[in-house]
């Protein structure tokens, strides 16, 4: 309760929601766009300026979609984008370099991370949609049930090394959000570090890194301060690598995210950023890589010769979705849980792949092909990243069953 009064007085003292309350032509444009965005669950809005006209697009179950294209003339559309950078707190006065801003709006009780960066016609900005009252949790993650016992078994560790890797947009920080969810709050120390703070995580100390607070000061300032579980929002370099990693051998439980395509990835970046390698094998927990895929709709999915389904054209069970045949998303998960020490002390990236990986991206994707819960063509995708490896792999060739390469 405390947390959520302090976010009310934040909000208030914020100003956005006078500026997009205002009664005008150009307020009301982007109180229309956030609303839309809002009904739709997009998860990021994009405004791009090109010479004659701004084009806006809702990022829906992970596609891009046009919801307008403004072609009122050059005064108009500098005054909306004049009023659009005032809605999210940028300098006004700069246009030449990125800004990066958090807001909320209480038109659509979210909260947004917003970037602008300088382009040819004009400034362009990305929306990043928080949803407060959307708290995760680890069930509705929708992660398979071994993965998601798994994950439950790491996180009530007292001490070790969790990471989740991924791109942008596949929803590592909402596990890792949900995962916090999950552990006893009340009872323990939690620290969070972050950049930006995307959502109020309930009896959590969160901070805010900024150019005073660095990753490796703010770790350093949390192990100060009589942890049990610190959340590091991202890992980028050598010392902040290192300092998670000792913390975890010292007592503590650590989360993190790194930006690597698989698992195999996240020991060979460690050790890229000169980690210790002793200090990584005794202390790697679980790690994962994850995705997000589209789930077909199962009233009108189409069979197809390869004993899977194709997305279908719409129908009334999915017409509410912006995607007709797409119902919405799922994570496909790969991980390793407590990986051998002797697969980090001798590392080799394909060995590690064949021999510590409980699952893999494209075993996911197969399985809930054969469910008929995605296409066979969303499957396939992963099947071509893997091709070169199951040539090289025969459990994963085993797993790839009636789906495999011919
Ligand atoms: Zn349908």
């Amino acid at each position: 309760m405390v947390v959520k009064n302090s976010y009310l007085t934040i909000a208030k003292a914020n100003t956005s929601d006078d500026v997009i309350e205002k009664k005008d032509f150009f307020s009301m444009t982007w109180k229309k766009i956030f609303a839309e965005a809002n009904e739709n669950k997009a998860s990021d809005i994009h405004v791009q300026q090109f010479e004659n006209f701004i084009r806006v697009k809702l990022r829906i179950l992970g596609d891009l979609c046009i919801s307008q294209e403004i072609t009122e003339t050059e005064e108009v559309r500098t005054t909306l984008i004049n009023r659009l950078k005032a809605i999210c707190h940028f300098e006004l006065n700069i246009n030449d370099e990125a800004q990066d801003r958090s807001f909320s709006l209480k038109v659509t009780n979210s909260r947004y991370r917003g970037v602008v960066t300088p382009g040819i016609f004009g400034e362009n900005f990305v929306f990043r949609i928080i949803r407060e009252e959307e708290l995760p949790t680890i069930k509705n993650c929708l992660l398979p049930p071994q993965i998601e016992k798994d994950l439950l078994y790491a996180i009530n560790r007292k001490q070790g090394f969790i990471c989740i890797t991924g791109p942008t947009g596949s929803g590592k920080s909402t596990t890792l959000q949900a995962t916090l969810m999950e552990i006893a709050r009340i009872k323990k120390n939690v620290i969070t570090i972050e950049d930006p703070v995307e959502r109020i995580i309930p009896d959590t100390v969160q901070q805010q890194i900024s150019h005073k607070l660095t990753w490796s000061k703010a770790i350093k300032a949390a192990m100060r301060q009589d942890p049990d579980v610190i959340l590091i929002g991202e890992i980028r370099d050598r010392e902040s690598a290192s300092l998670a990693l000792e913390a975890a051998q010292t007592g503590h439980l650590v989360l993190s995210t790194l930006h690597t395509n698989d698992v195999s990835g996240i020991v060979d970046r460690l050790i890229g950023l000169g980690v210790d390698r002793k200090l990584i094998a005794d202390n790697l927990l679980f790690i994962s890589a994850q995705r997000l895929v589209q789930k077909i709709c199962s009233s009108c999915r189409q069979p197809n010769k390869l004993g899977g389904y194709d997305q279908g054209h719409g129908c009334s069970q999915c017409e509410t979705s912006k995607i007709k045949g797409i119902i919405g998303r799922q994570p496909i998960v790969e991980y390793s849980l407590h990986p051998d020490p002797k697969s980090i002390l001798n590392f080799n990236k394909q060995e590690f792949k064949q021999t510590q990986l409980k699952t893999s991206l494209y075993s996911e994707a197969l399985r809930l092909s054969q469910e008929g819960i995605i296409s066979t063509d969303e499957a396939n995708q992963w099947e071509e990243k893997d091709l070169w490896e199951t040539k090289q792999n025969p459990r994963q060739n085993q797993e790839a069953g009636q789906l495999s390469i011919q």
